[in-house]
């Protein structure tokens, strides 16, 4: 007797095969089960899922004898869960994504490659490895393959079995103690929010959080940003848990190590998982606790195939299995701020830093009163020159924040007004003086600093406005002597070159640190007690909604980089230069009041129906040619107008992104909101299978994708 299967493979959504296809099989195979299959003329690894009821008789289902054989099954990999696979279809749903599309790439790359033989060997090793508590030296690789480090090696948690129990946890706050307790709580479940600005104790909340998940037997995941922070939250990790294991799940892991930690955790035997927004994915048979660090950062978001949200799959995922989910943030996301005032999650405060350290004192620097020098203003105000020499007399550090990489957004022609444009973009290319290159960010497209204008041969070309490369310059003019260094991707881009300058840091071998985001974000910073963002008013205005929440959140974290030791806390400082020195934002800013910025942006939001009183989704173009993309867009909408939902739906007409045309290829979007997540869901549901027939149509369209809940619009 032959059974009939349901296999997801990897097919791209609306191509026909949404996801789900049938095979046969000489025995029945447990859903979740890997398998390789016949797909046209190759082979592809599937997993097998629920029969959806009634399979065989539906319309055009084809007779189990005209079905094809799984050619292999891989029945050394225990299945796939249900929750697992429950979570997996959701996201597809969700997301508008096929399900094996879905299922299949948030599986390791490797898993696809491997036979049954070669799966069981290794399987083998990793348990055996784990009884003598010898994981981190079996190798990744099987034996035959070349062992290869990791090319960005995390440092591995010595899974030492024989050592017992880790460094000791301190006392908790009472804060710390009552978000400790509710989340441990027997019967614990549902999603907690904890809100505490940078060094009042969240790291910790999570480590005795994970240790109670871990005593009574269960797993725990914890979800970080991004890779960068991965090492410092290992570190603390693997100082506390000694006598347990942890693997990382991350994008700078190797092929072959990223197998490894996902079959330790698959096969439960490591107790915590530690990574980055693919993590979300991982298979924890045991699962107790999910914990999202920096809940509103925008890289829990992907941003191409299944355009998921991490954060809001890690939500989802604590309700279906059960689990509680704590978020963690200084600046909660609005979303998840509003869930905790509606009660939907439940708000755990932190309300201050521990050991009493003082919240830096926000100074502003009104820019309208400078001096202007033939018509241009300085980049830095006397004041902050002066409050920067201050901390440099004392042997302190400062912390110079711009959001901007390179020396100068654009280079110009004093003779004629030539500007470098970016031939393939619509944007200007920077002008990186290190390599004397005019690099467009967009593109990537770089090309020596040309000697005179191209259109007028005019010798004297000046850079326009400043990126980090300037104010590392400037400073170093301004403060003769100092030590400056530079963090931002193009100062790091060497392997191990981040490390080395934080070392540098940490070592005190460096007066002041110029940097992007990069460096706003998680480091432990000791000795700093000046903070300044020399020109952050971009976002005030920027088309954006979110952009006012996510410049709140960076310059809450920025100043959470001064006065982390208690005993300069009382004379850190975070400088700001605005020209805006009256908006609200820096009020609310100056008074460490997220609350009150939270609540003030929702009220806004609620007046202009934004999120979270709407949901949105965004289907993007992109083609040859603005009509190209336009007329795309246009029909689709059109494809619409019969779809009962689309009556609760508003579709925005067609409109170019900020930066329409990248790389010679022309991208448009179309917005559609509606205060009906379901209404939404339901009508993406029946267009956008209806728009892959469209795309046949239109011969000049590249490619078109939709972003459910998108966060840039
Ligand atoms: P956050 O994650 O909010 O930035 P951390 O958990 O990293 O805060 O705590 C800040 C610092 O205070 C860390 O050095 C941590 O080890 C220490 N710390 C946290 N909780 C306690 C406590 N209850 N007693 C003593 N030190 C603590
Ligand atoms: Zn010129
Ligand atoms: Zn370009």
């Amino acid at each position: 007797m032959t059974q009939r299967l349901a296999v997801a493979v990897e097919a791209p959504q609306y191509s026909g095969l949404g996801g789900l296809l049938d095979y046969v099989h000489a025995d029945a195979l447990a859903p979740g089960s890997l398998v390789r299959v016949p797909l046209g003329r190759r082979e592809v690894p599937g997993l097998v899922w629920e029969l959806p009821a009634g399979a065989a008789q539906e319309e055009g289902a084809l007779p189990d004898d005209a079905l094809r054989p799984v050619a292999q099954v891989l029945a050394s990999l225990p299945p796939l869960s249900g929750a697992w696979r429950r979570l997996v279809g959701f996201a597809a749903a969700y997301y508008q994504r096929g399900l094996g599309e879905v299922a299949l790439s948030v599986l390791p790359p490797e898993l696809r490659k491997l036979d049954d033989a070669k799966l069981a060997r290794r399987i083998a090793k990793l348990r055996k490895a784990a009884e003598t508590g010898a994981v981190d030296d079996a190798p990744a690789e099987d034996d035959e393959a070349e062992s290869a480090e990791p090319a960005n090696p995390a440092p591995q948690a010595k899974a030492d079995m024989a050592g017992e129990g880790g460094r000791a946890a301190p006392a908790l706050t009472p804060d710390q103690q009552a978000a400790v307790e509710a989340v441990t709580a027997a019967g614990a479940q549902g999603t907690y929010l904890l809100q505490g600005v940078t060094g009042s104790g969240k790291t910790e909340v999570y480590l005795q959080a994970a240790a109670h998940a871990l005593a009574a037997g269960r797993q725990a995941l914890v979800l970080v940003p991004e890779i960068n922070l991965t090492p410092q939250l290992e570190a603390r990790f693997a100082e506390r848990f000694k006598g347990r294991r942890l693997v990382s799940l991350h994008s700078g892991l190797t092929p072959a190590q990223r197998l490894k930690n996902w079959l330790l955790a698959h096969l439960g035997l490591a107790d915590l998982v530690l990574g980055t927004r693919l993590a979300v994915f991982a298979s924890l048979p045991r699962l107790g606790l999910v914990v999202v660090d920096e809940e509103h950062d925008p890289s829990y978001k992907q941003q191409e195939g299944a355009r998921y949200s991490a954060r809001d799959l890690a939500v989802y995922r604590g309700r279906l299995e059960g689990t509680p989910v704590l978020l963690g943030s200084a600046t909660p996301s609005l979303e998840s701020w509003q869930h905790a005032q509606q009660g939907k999650y439940k708000r755990l405060d932190l309300a201050s830093r521990i050991g009493g350290g003082a919240l830096p004192a926000v100074k502003l620097v009104d820019m309208n009163q400078l001096p202007r020098a033939h018509g241009v203003t300085v980049a830095l105000s006397p004041q902050l020159v002066d409050a920067l020499r201050e901390r440099l007399a004392l042997g302190e550090q400062s912390l110079l924040f711009l959001n901007r990489r390179g020396y100068a957004p654009v280079l110009h022609c004093t003779e004629c007004g030539w500007k470098s444009g970016c031939p393939h973009c619509s944007a200007w290319r920077v002008f990186h003086r290190g390599d004397r290159t005019l690099r467009c960010h967009h593109c990537g497209f770089t090309e020596r600093v040309p000697r005179a204008c191209p259109q007028c041969g005019n010798l004297d070309l000046q850079p326009l406005g400043r990126g980090t490369e300037r104010l590392e310059e400037q400073i170093a003019q301004a403060l003769p002597g100092a030590r400056v260094a530079r963090i931002d991707a193009d100062s790091t881009r060497a392997a191990g070159a981040l490390q080395e300058r934080l070392a540098a840091v940490h070592a005190g071998e460096v007066d002041v640190l110029v940097g992007t985001q990069m460096v706003a974000k998680g480091h432990d910073f000791r000795s700093i007690t000046l903070v300044a963002a020399v020109n952050p008013d971009g976002a005030l205005f920027a088309s954006d909604f979110r952009a006012p929440e996510r410049l709140f959140a960076l310059l809450m974290q920025a100043a959470g980089r001064a006065g982390r030791d208690a005993r300069r806390a009382s004379r850190s400082e975070m400088w700001l230069q605005t020209w805006h020195p009256t908006h609200p934002l820096y009020a609310a800013l100056r008074r460490h009041d997220f609350d009150s910025f939270a609540a003030s942006q929702l009220a806004e939001r609620q007046g202009a129906g934004l999120p979270p009183f709407s949901h949105l989704a965004l289907l993007r173009a992109e083609a040859r040619t603005v009509e190209a993309a336009t007329a795309f867009l246009d029909d689709a909408a059109a494809q619409a107008g019969d779809i009962a939902e689309a009556a609760e739906v508003l579709i925005y007409p067609a409109v170019p992104p900020p930066v329409a045309r990248v790389a010679d290829v022309e991208r448009m979007q179309m917005l559609l909101e509606s205060p009906s997540r379901a209404a939404l869901q339901r009508l993406l549901a029946q267009w956008l299978p209806r728009l892959q027939v469209l795309r046949a149509a239109h011969k000049g369209l590249i490619r078109w994708a939709v972003d459910v809940d998108p966060l840039g619009i």
